[in-house]
């Protein structure tokens, strides 16, 4: 297993380049044709096959900053999770004007996926052709609408890629015992039991 910390080490030029390329490519295509919710599970891959990133947990905070992304955790109200801003403004009390704040009450696998969650809106909501300044804020509870459920769908792609989620779910499965399994899996990918939860029967898996 790859740690984060030992990710931001190797973040490479390489990486950088190869963000700024894909984030690009989505965002040309998103102009002749908005990215459907179940084109997710492809292009999350498609991010991490370019990236080279085979081993899980997937280093969201690495691939955040690659694309110069500072990221922050802070005391916000309790029902929002995270806040995305992208505005030239934010860099006189920032070190960039790219900004993602994580609620810091939220543990740590809720606030990995909230960074998912605002990356998706920054690669497929915000739009660099005619946008100057974006703003979205992420509430946990908040009534989903078809940006909130591919911002949803994308970070539990990019966090728990099918075929790996099959593959680490057949080898901690304990049958009957669902509790255990999700704290397992919560482990391994670092993501609340909640999201693990969720994974598990949207890939309609047997416990
Ligand atoms: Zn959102």
């Amino acid at each position: 297993m790859i740690s984060e910390s030992l990710w931001q080490g190797i973040i490479m030029d390489k990486t950088i380049q190869n963000m700024a390329k894909i984030r690009e490519e989505i965002q040309s295509r998103n102009q002749e044709k908005k990215y459907d919710v179940n084109e997710m599970p492809e292009v999350a891959q498609m991010i991490l096959d370019r990236l080279g990133i085979e081993e899980v947990p997937i280093p969201i905070v690495a691939i955040m900053k690659s694309l110069n992304f500072q990221v922050v955790a802070g005391e916000l109200k309790d029902e929002i999770s995270g806040i995305i801003g992208i505005d030239d403004d934010l860099a006189k009390n920032f070190k960039s004007s790219k900004v993602i704040a994580i609620n810091n009450k939220d543990n740590v696998g809720h606030q990995r996926f909230t960074m998912a969650h605002e990356l998706a809106h920054y690669l497929f909501d915000f739009d660099v052709s005619n946008q100057i300044v974006y703003y979205n804020t992420y509430n946990t509870f908040e009534d989903e609408n078809e940006e909130e459920r591919r911002a949803n769908y994308f970070a539990a792609n990019l966090l728990m890629p099918e075929k790996k989620f099959k593959k680490e779910f057949d080898n901690v499965v304990i049958k009957n015992n669902l509790y255990v399994t999700v704290e397992k899996l919560s482990q391994i990918f670092q993501v609340s039991g909640e999201a693990v939860r969720r994974r598990i029967s949207e890939l309609s898996l047997q416990v």
